[in-house]
């Protein structure tokens, strides 16, 4: 397939000159380090946090690349997946001009990310059992449709979405396909990090704030060609990842069959929840789910959502999202919490 990124990006993001310190110049652990105005004393907390971290997050990288099976100048790290979506509005959407699409019902933060950069959005609606409509897709983009965001599992549906589809839209959407992989963790299907080295438009997304329970320490990734992983490096702020959060994340990297077990008790909590949801009379439907949550309709959402609060049981209301009427989104928890969610529904739904 033909591509030029260039010719994707905004101009004036293919000319910026990025942000550099004298450690781009240096790279070498020791030395007299008086070129970025640091404490030299150290930290106020027990443990020193005087000297900014490294800027590219190197020895996180060669990490993440071992797990993920790509090279480590295919991956970004972001303050969260949300940092990667605004700065690929920033990199390639020209305000007032160019347009994103978007798949409802879908995660929130493509839409308000697009309105915050003043990037005009075209909707395409999933189908009933939120599946893609792709020759709706195509038809709906012009030249100045930049970017298109797949969620898969999607939020807050937890369906897969059909591989042949995305990869029909790879081979003929002319911008940047973005497959965001948060929930891929508790899904059978094999991530489309497997595709980057045939589509040069294709940008995976995938969190360390689910199946990895670290979702305070903020760190999202984005793996792509290492061109488009240049372009968001170059323009990301200098120190965006915390020496905090990288020192944690390189020492809990270590242990991930910690993370696949506690990914298998995920999905043993999820069938033991959807199985007792399903012995409620009142529950009219559980959506299949490769994610580590249910979307379940229940008449009356909005009243139960109401009254689960007032048992301080708390779940997502989407009663009033596209193709989501009546829908609650539960979050799989511990047994404990997903038993009194159970008890606390069964009081509230009479
Ligand atoms: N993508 C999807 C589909 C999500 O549901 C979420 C969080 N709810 C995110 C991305 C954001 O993840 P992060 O914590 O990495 O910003």
């Amino acid at each position: 397939m033909s591509f030029d990124l260039n010719s994707l990006l905004r101009p004036h993001i293919a000319k910026l000159q990025p942000y550099t310190s004298a450690r781009d110049e240096y790279t070498g652990k020791e030395g007299v380090f008086l070129d970025a105005n640091e404490n030299p004393f150290g930290s106020i907390t027990e443990q020193d946090f005087n000297r900014y971290p490294d800027p590219y997050q190197s020895a996180l990288k060669e990490e993440i690349a071992k797990i993920k099976g790509v090279r480590p100048s295919q991956i970004f790290l972001g303050n969260g997946s949300d940092e990667a979506i605004d700065l690929l509005y920033r990199a390639f959407c020209n305000p007032g001009k160019d347009n994103v699409i978007l798949l409802p019902p879908t995660y929130g933060m493509y839409e308000v990310s697009a309105n915050i950069n003043d990037v005009e959005i075209r909707k395409v609606a999933l189908t009933p059992d939120f599946q893609l409509q792709p020759d709706q897709i195509l038809a709906a983009a012009d030249a100045n449709s930049k970017i298109l965001f797949i969620c898969s599992p999607n939020n807050p549906s937890a369906n897969k979405v059909k591989r042949e589809d995305i990869l029909f839209l790879l081979e003929n959407f002319k911008g940047l396909l973005v497959v965001d992989e948060a929930y891929i963790d508790f899904s059978d299907e094999p991530s489309f990090t497997t595709e980057l080295d045939r589509f040069p438009n294709l940008l995976v997304m995938q969190t360390f704030s689910k199946a990895w329970g670290l979702a305070s320490l903020r760190l999202g990734m984005a793996f792509a060609s290492e061109e488009l992983i240049r372009i968001l490096n170059k323009i990301k702020p200098p120190y965006n990842i915390s020496g905090l959060t990288q020192d944690t994340v390189l020492a809990a990297i270590k242990d991930k069959a910690k993370v696949d077990r506690m990914i298998q008790d995920i999905l043993a909590e999820r069938e033991f929840l959807k199985g007792e949801l399903e012995k409620l009379p009142f529950v009219q439907r559980i959506h299949p789910s490769h994610a580590n949550f249910l979307l379940v309709q229940i008449p009356n959402a909005n009243q139960v959502y109401d009254d689960l609060i007032e048992e301080k049981v708390i779940v997502r209301n989407r009663a009033k999202v596209l193709l989501c009427a009546d829908c609650l989104r539960i979050t799989v928890g511990t047994r404990e919490e997903n038993e009194a969610l159970l008890k606390a529904l069964s009081k509230v739904v009479k």
